[in-house]
């Protein structure tokens, strides 16, 4: 292999899980970032399955900054706290811990609690002796004081927190295992914090549920770089002697709300493990892709259907606008400015201009508004009539 300094700094060049290098295993997708670099943790990636052990994951990954440093600074789930009324996914969590007969006074700890949506679940139904460890200051104040609930601020493998001076009953991590870049060292400082017949919920994106989605590639995000199946789950915990004994879907009510997640329970000697059917995570990802590709051509036709030479505003800096740079839907020359909600974005460089906020609008001239997001689409619609804005909208999903 060729030694250039772009090689070299290039993280990742082999599988997470066994270590085969990715020059063995197939590319089955690239992600570009580069346009929006400034507020993505990483610039570029391929998404590679393993040959060897079957992972799927984000290899040759050009960051941007330190991983940690992104979370701490550009969080996203550092905003508004208080808006939160309780959503789905964490619920199911404490349905999950509930339904596993722990005791209400069980010593538990959310590993990446970000502001705290499941220990506030789990505060609701009754659970008394609950921790967090996070790495947003602004999130541990607000657990601390808001919430009473007990936070460490530090990122996992983070010594200095004071978090492994304590054992626990169950160990959490909702949201986690898809963005941590040394799996096995950053899962066994989770399994160290484990008591005696303790256990670890990891609950993230399942693979396996993928090609119910179309949603515009939005599963390989700037932030997940890990795609796991319950066999990838299974192979990272064994080598840590952790034993699956249950495993259910997310499966929310809600449509396209993390309804491609899954939680899976592990114990360490309790001398079960569960049995699971065949997984092909391999061929989801391949058919999720191959959708994509296909919902990517009709977004094409649908932009080139409306009058755009004298440039339009672009509503929403994250993925969906990346991916639509990366595929040259969207071009730099006719975007007259940028904005996004997320107050963490606001003055960083995305597509050519500063990220504004949307209340910038009103003193602006009146070019047509792009929606760059599929799921977010509905609210924001919601507060273009709210602002009383009448500029055209461009829409490219409905
Ligand atoms: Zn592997």
């Amino acid at each position: 292999m060729l030694f250039t300094e772009d090689n070299a700094n290039k993280k990742r060049k082999c599988c997470p899980l066994c270590g085969s290098q990715n020059i063995y295993n197939r590319k089955l997708f690239e992600r570009d970032f580069s346009e929006a670099g400034d507020m993505s943790p990483f610039r570029r990636y391929q998404v590679y399955c393993c040959s060897k052990c079957g992972m799927l994951y984000a290899g040759d990954l050009e960051e941007t900054m330190p991983l940690n440093d992104y979370y701490r600074k550009m969080s996203k789930y550092d905003d508004n706290p208080e808006s939160w009324d309780g959503d789905d996914y964490s619920l199911r969590v404490q349905e999950f811990i509930a339904d596993s007969g722990l005791q209400k006074t069980s010593k538990i700890i959310d590993v990446g609690c970000g502001a705290g949506y499941v220990l506030r679940q789990l505060k609701k139904a009754g659970y008394t002796n609950l921790y967090g460890l996070e790495l947003s200051e602004a999130n541990c104040r607000y657990l601390q004081n808001s919430q009473g609930i007990c936070t460490f601020n530090g990122g996992i493998g983070d010594w200095s927190s004071g978090v492994a001076k304590h054992s626990f009953d169950v160990v959490v991590l909702k949201g986690v295992l898809e963005h941590l870049m040394s799996l096995y060292d950053d899962v066994l400082f989770c399994a160290e914090l484990l008591a005696e017949g303790g256990r670890l919920l990891l609950a993230c994106p399942d693979v396996t549920n993928f090609p119910r989605f179309r949603d515009c590639y939005q599963q390989l995000s700037s932030e997940h770089i890990n795609y796991f199946d319950t066999n990838s789950i299974v192979y990272l915990c064994a080598a840590l002697d952790l034993e699956l004994i249950e495993f259910r879907e997310v499966g929310l009510f809600r449509p396209a709300t993390y309804s491609e997640c899954s939680m899976w329970m592990f114990g360490k000697g309790t001398g079960k493990t569960l049995k699971y059917g065949n997984v092909a995570g391999e061929d989801s990802m391949v058919l999720y892709l191959s959708q994509c590709g296909n919902q990517l051509k009709q977004i094409r036709e649908r932009y080139s259907s409306y009058y755009l030479a004298d440039g339009f505003y672009l509503w929403g800096a994250g993925t969906l606008a990346a991916t639509l740079f990366q595929f040259g839907i969207l071009n730099k020359n006719l975007i007259r400015a940028v904005f996004d909600s997320n107050t963490n974005y606001h003055g960083h460089l995305a597509y050519g201009h500063p990220v504004q906020s949307p209340q910038d609008l009103q003193k602006m001239k009146r070019f047509p508004i792009l929606i760059a997001s599929q799921t977010a689409f509905a609210p924001i619609m919601g507060q273009i009539t709210a602002m009383g804005l009448n500029n055209p909208i461009i829409d490219l999903f409905s």
